[in-house]
């Protein structure tokens, strides 16, 4: 059992708690001005790491609120919860304990400069 810790009622199971993918996310100023291909990559690519990483997430079954989180994603450990106004933490602020055979960062994922 996995527990989450919402910033609004505190320490929850997982079973309660959805993951609404890649926090901070920029919406495009101007989408009218982007080609279809700028608007798909907008609207669909995320980034998608090993290592820790910036999600959002809602209380589904609780308050309903969303909220950040920053997961490692290769050991599913919520390091990191904060609300939604509030400042995201720097990843430097992390340890990610994994070694990467193919060379990638400690801290983060090379995965972060595949996004184009
Ligand atoms: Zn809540």
């Amino acid at each position: 059992m996995i527990l989450i810790k919402c910033p609004y009622c505190g320490e929850r199971d997982q079973s309660e708690f959805s993951n609404g993918g890649e926090a901070h996310v920029i919406r495009p100023k101007n989408p009218g001005s982007l080609s279809d291909k700028d608007w798909g990559e907008y609207v669909f690519y995320r980034n998608n790491p090993k290592g820790i990483f910036y999600e959002r997430w809602v209380h589904s079954h609780g308050c309903k609120k969303w909220f950040n989180a920053v997961r490692n994603t290769s050991t599913d450990q919520i390091l990191r919860v904060y609300k939604v106004n509030e400042k995201r933490p720097d990843l430097s602020d992390f340890k990610n304990t994994l070694k990467s055979p193919s060379g990638e960062p400690l801290v983060g994922s090379g995965n972060f400069a595949v996004k184009k």
